[in-house]
């Protein structure tokens, strides 16, 4: 393990970040359980950063990957490719949105990335707003409209964004209000930015819930409020539903749909949980937008045949086994025991989250200031006890994540939420 550590420091780039002061090398996995490279178990609540949405070692879609290797793992885009067609087909129906075309990358970076291409192609501008304290990719446009500045590594940008609040109420003069107050406020800081806009500006891309930035959600219906200020300049609302998409936030299949009262978003991307791990993206808008381009566009490994094939398999356990619904029950009942844990912690800010995407927060006890350092602790306490956890929150990282795959049982859940009260306790 050492020596796996010493040569990754060795060759790859420093700011691959790690977690652990003792890196962990995962060998497998099963359920919501991984093993590390010494034979120690861990249940996971941040299951590949959401990725793992159903399972680890899912039968049906590791038989589904063998049987499509077996026959022929990669072909191109250049050629008409069944699996594709049948999962932008369920994906298209799945979307809200009318009309819809789908596109299929390996990444969620990739998958903003085509979105944001579109939206500039087609209104002509390179203005875009996007949110504070979000993330949205690595690529360059992506870290030119993440607001948050922890994973955006270079100022310069192909794109001008424009930033507007929304997305985390923060410590500010906005931390105090009402839902209301704050949608308003919010609303009326929207037309301000618009106001210093020279010309048109293409879109608004926002994550119903801010995933690296610390599951942080605004009240429901914040981006319907936005949209009807968008729609009077034709502006298009791009949702980011990299973290929030497929149920996991356990009352809705998208995380636009808490603010669907002015219909869907123009443009949505996805990512990570739909392959269970296997790298698939995508973007979907309906066929004038999507079809604005009047170039040819492919990606080589976009829609690979063995990729789509582990995402039909992973989207029919999702549905058949309504795994939203779990999320909802069982995340429900995983938000409840952890508040009642942390209620009696003067070290713990706030609990929030939504379905299985639960954020602790914490501060140093007695001030309102976000404590890393127990963030830190916390994790490698967890770590001693056997679970797997994540961190965020903007620059400051004092949020723990809990995202678990969403077939997570009762048991599994009142085990981590024990474990994470001893690691809270001791950290
Ligand atoms: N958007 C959001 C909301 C994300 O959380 C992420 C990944 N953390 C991305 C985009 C980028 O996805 P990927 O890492 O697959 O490129």
């Amino acid at each position: 393990m050492t020596d796996l550590y010493d040569r990754h420091r060795a060759v790859l780039p420093d700011w691959l970040a790690l977690y652990y002061g003792r890196p962990l090398e995962l060998t497998h996995g099963e359920g919501r359980h991984v093993w590390d490279a010494e034979g120690n178990k861990y249940l996971d609540f941040f299951g590949g950063i959401l990725s793992t949405i159903t399972a680890h070692a899912l039968p049906e879609v590791t038989k589904a990957v063998a049987d499509q290797a077996g026959r022929i793992i990669h072909t191109s885009t250049l050629y008409l490719n069944r699996p594709m067609v049948d999962l932008a087909e369920r994906i298209a129906a799945l979307s809200g949105i009318p009309d819809a075309r789908v596109f299929f990358t390996t990444s969620g970076t990739e998958a903003n990335d085509t979105a944001l291409m579109l939206a500039t192609a087609y209104r002509g501008s390179n203005q875009i707003l996007a949110m504070r304290n979000s993330y949205h990719g690595r690529s360059f446009t992506a870290v030119g409209i993440t607001g948050n500045r922890a994973w955006s590594p270079t100022s310069l940008s192909p794109l001008q964004t424009l930033y507007v609040h929304g997305g985390v109420r923060g410590r500010g003069p906005y931390a105090a209000l009402s839902d209301a107050e704050f949608t308003e406020a919010c609303v009326a800081d929207l037309r301000d930015v618009l106001g210093q806009a020279r010309g048109g500006v293409a879109a608004l891309i926002a994550e119903p819930i801010q995933g690296v930035g610390g599951f942080t959600s605004p009240p429901d219906g914040l981006y319907a409020a936005f949209r009807e200020v968008l729609d009077e300049q034709g502006i298009l609302w791009i949702s980011d539903e990299v973290q929030t998409g497929l149920g996991r936030t356990g009352d809705h299949f998208w995380g636009w749909q808490a603010h669907a009262q002015n219909g869907p978003p123009d443009i949505l991307t996805f990512a990570k949980g739909i392959g269970n791990g296997m790298s698939i993206g995508g973007v979907v808008a309906r066929a004038e937008l999507m079809n604005c381009l009047d170039a040819n566009s492919i990606s080589t490994f976009g829609g690979s045949p063995v990729t789509m094939a582990a995402g039909l398999a992973n989207l029919t356990h999702l549905l058949e086994h309504d795994l939203q619904g779990n999320a909802r029950r069982v995340g429900g009942l995983l938000i409840e025991r952890l508040r009642a844990i942390c209620a009696q912690l003067p070290g713990v800010r706030e609990v929030r989250g939504r379905g299985l995407m639960i954020g602790i927060e914490l501060v140093r006890p007695g001030t309102d200031e976000p404590d890393q350092a127990a963030a830190a602790a916390v994790l490698e306490a967890a770590r001693d006890g056997g679970l797997l956890i994540g961190k965020g929150g903007g620059h400051n990282t004092s949020v723990l994540r809990v995202a678990p795959p969403l077939s997570l049982t009762v048991a599994e859940a009142e085990e981590g939420a024990s474990i994470l009260e001893q690691a809270l306790r001791s950290a």
